[in-house]
């Protein structure tokens, strides 16, 4: 027997008109050096007549619609305009690599690209080689006159934005069918080409309705919601479609992402639930003591593994710990998300804190396993089998959009490959213990890079942590820990080690401490092992 429902498309037009009908009072604020407040009536009456500047600018039916741009009300336009259109919008990474940008719009076939004011000089330069783009349209992001803004070159195929929506009629919504694509993103491949994950509008609305419930991010309509996660980096994890779903206030910081810029967002706006990398909280750090940000209430945080101290740190100043979330671009991004569970309310902080540590309970919708690498066989929940970590649900990628030869994203039983390595323990909480290509191969036995950072970005006089293997004659690899000191702080490389050695097992200390200025970033602010595993690739160990 069938149910008797309606079958009713679950599509991103239905979380628009619900953030215009229902919410057309509360606000977007964007920063940055030319701030902006807007409602989300006024938004709303924008996006509509950004999809009548699609048509206008003949962008096809499913079309391409990319942006080079900051978080911003304006980004928030198009990140409706274009799906509820019926087009795709795709936005581009502005931190990646010339190459990797030109690939990526080329190979999405982007037919206009929708870029900030702010940004130019960096875009001007790529144009020629996008073999697809028809139109640029300028949002200008700086106050008139600024010094800095880079002239929009006399040249038919540049728009102003706010030009082209003063001319343009507002249009109707419709989107019929709920596995239309959205919206795609590149994840930024940290092996081979760049991959696309192409978001379908009901992955979207199933993401979004997971991400409200207190077992993803738990953002509500009370909320003042500031994504400092880039749009570009896996729809700013989802927030820039759960909180209009939500109606919840949002604020961008724009162009400027200075710890002082966010921290001044953060107390102005009275933001309640922010989000972005662990990079971006240790850089705020700092800047805590004596702050106040009584209104701060959620700071989800994924992207990397957050370290315990950083989050204790934030719980100790603020007196909110940070709530880990566990994702990829090709799971939307959240599937999992560390809530401590009501089991272990009782257990004292610094046991919460370990739990806090893990990468916790997958969503509802969401199902995880782990695996014997290479097989279908699963491991046991008992916390201490590792194997690669499968997912599937209805936000989880089946597969790359027109893929390289020979990648293949999900097995053949149906489950996604993450590359990650992982236990889960008896109730099912996830406890990352790295990436694949960032274990350390150690005499045949792993070792976990994850585990080790964390352990050394715990020590008082530690800022940053990055273990690497690098080769080793007998053992084929061995670890390295890269460290970055506290300013003012010095060290040995035998103090570091002194420290480490109750910690772990013997064979898991490092080989051999570095000290370095900064771990490199990646182009979304994670570190980037691959630099400082080229960096060390000579490194002689005994
Ligand atoms: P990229 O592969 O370009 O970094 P993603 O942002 O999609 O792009 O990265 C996903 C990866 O980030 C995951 O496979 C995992 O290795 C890592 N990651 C995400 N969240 C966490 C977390 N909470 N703890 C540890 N690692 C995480």
């Amino acid at each position: 027997m069938k149910g008797l429902m309606q079958d009713f498309p679950l599509t991103l037009e239905s979380i628009f008109h619900r953030a215009e009908q229902l919410y057309p009072d509360k606000t977007i604020v964007t920063g940055g050096p030319a701030p902006q407040r807007v409602t989300y009536g006024e938004w709303a009456a924008r996006t509509r007549r950004l999809g009548g500047v699609l048509n206008t600018l003949g962008i096809s039916a499913d079309g391409r619609v990319g942006t080079f741009a900051w978080n911003s009300a304006r980004h928030l336009e198009l990140y409706f305009a274009a799906p509820c259109t019926g087009r795709v919008l795709h936005t581009l990474n502005i931190r990646l690599f010339p190459d990797q940008v030109t690939y990526i719009a080329n190979h999405a076939e982007d037919e206009v690209i929708f870029v900030d004011r702010s940004l130019l000089g960096l875009f001007l330069p790529l144009l020629e080689r996008f073999e697809t783009v028809q139109h640029v349209v300028v949002m200008d992001d700086l106050p008139p006159g600024a010094p800095s803004a880079v002239a929009i070159p006399d040249d038919p195929r540049f728009h102003d934005y706010e030009e082209l929506l003063a001319a343009a009629e507002p249009v109707d919504f419709q989107v019929e069918d709920e596995n239309q694509a959205a919206a795609m993103c590149y994840t930024s491949g940290t092996t081979g080409n760049p991959k696309g994950v192409v978001y379908s509008h009901r992955s979207t609305w199933l993401h979004s309705i997971a991400v409200l419930t207190n077992a993803g991010i738990g953002l509500t309509e009370t909320d003042t919601v500031m994504p400092v996660v880039p749009m570009f980096h896996a729809n700013a994890w989802g927030l820039a479609h759960a909180a209009p779903m939500a109606g919840a206030n949002l604020v961008f910081p724009g162009p400027d992402m200075s710890p002082q810029g966010i921290l001044k967002l953060l107390q102005e706006e009275e933001v309640t639930l922010t989000a972005g990398v662990p990079t971006i909280w240790q850089g705020l750090l700092p800047l805590l003591d004596g702050a106040e940000l009584p209104k701060l209430r959620r700071i989800p945080c994924g992207g990397s593994a957050v370290p315990q101290a950083l989050s204790e740190a934030f719980r100790e100043k603020l007196g909110k710990p940070i709530l880990q979330a566990w994702g990829m671009t090709e799971t939307s991004p959240v599937a999992t998300a560390a809530h401590v569970p009501a089991r272990y309310t009782d257990l004292s902080e610094e046991e919460q804190a370990g739990l806090r540590a893990r990468q916790g309970l997958p969503l509802p919708g969401v199902e995880i396993r782990i695996v014997e690498p290479g097989t279908t066989n699963p491991l046991p929940w008992n916390d201490e089998a590792t194997g690669e970590l499968q997912v599937r649900g209805p936000w989880i990628a089946a597969e790359y959009y027109r893929p390289d030869e020979g990648v293949q994203l999900n097995t053949d039983d149906g489950w996604m490959k993450t590359g990650d390595v992982a236990a889960v323990d008896q109730f099912g909480s996830v406890r990352l213990v790295d990436r694949t290509k960032d274990l350390v191969k150690s005499g045949g036995e792993w070792i976990s890079s994850v585990e080790l950072e964390n352990l050394l970005m715990a020590h008082p006089k530690i800022k940053e942590a990055a273990v690497v293997g690098v080769p080793h004659p007998k053992w084929d690899e061995r670890p390295l820990a890269c460290v970055v000191l506290q300013e003012g702080e010095s060290a040995t490389g035998e103090e570091i080690l002194a420290y480490l050695e109750p910690l772990v097992a013997k064979w898991w200390l490092p080989d051999a401490v570095e000290f370095i200025d900064e771990v490199p970033k990646t182009s979304v602010g994670k570190f980037s092992k691959k630099d400082l595993r080229s960096r060390f690739a000579g490194y002689h160990l005994e």
